[in-house]
Parts: C-alpha cells; structure tokens; sequence
C-alpha cells in the first residue's frame, strides 16, 4: 500500500448486506511544525467525516457510505478519494 492510502471496511452494505473492504487515497498537507504560543493541548487531532460514493462489488450497484478519517493537527486533510476494492482473494482489485 502507498503511504498515502488507508484501508476502509464497510460492515454491511446497503446494496448486499455483505462487508466489503476499500482503499482510500488521502492527501495530506505536508506536515507543518506547530507552534502552539497558548499551549493549547487541544493541537493532536481530531477525526473528520467524509460521505463518498462506493460501488459494490456484488451487485454493480453505488450507494454513498460515511467514514471518519483521522486528521492530525499538524497535517490537514486536503482530499480524500475512494480507491480499489481491496479483495481477499487472488482476483484484480477492480479500478474506479
Ligand atoms: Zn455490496
């Protein structure tokens, strides 16, 4: 896996019920060095929401599915994109 790409597993899909496993591509800003004059603890991250469109691999069909990806403070999120199907077998991710 790139170092960019993380792994999300959707549990139960509308479309099958089945659980299907994905990657997605973030793009992160380049890490900045924090200066945090209040000294604020508040500075270590926070996890932000994100509805995409998945396609499932079953029955053909796209539904819209909501995730939370970390975001670190010091490295904002600038897009997030759905990747492959990560598959357990030994067939070809299938490309977007
Ligand atoms: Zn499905």
């Amino acid at each position: 896996m790139a170092p960019n790409e993380e792994k999300l597993t959707i549990s139960k899909c509308p479309k099958c019920t089945q659980s299907h496993a994905y990657t997605l591509e973030v793009q992160r800003s380049v890490s900045v060095a924090y200066t945090t004059i209040l000294g604020s603890p508040e500075t270590r991250g926070q996890r932000r929401s994100f509805t995409r469109l998945f396609t499932c691999p079953i029955t053909g069909e796209d539904f819209q599915a909501r995730f939370w990806v970390f975001e670190e403070a010091s490295s904002k999120i600038k897009t997030v994109k759905v990747g492959n199907l990560v598959t357990e077998s030994n067939d070809e991710p299938r490309s977007t």
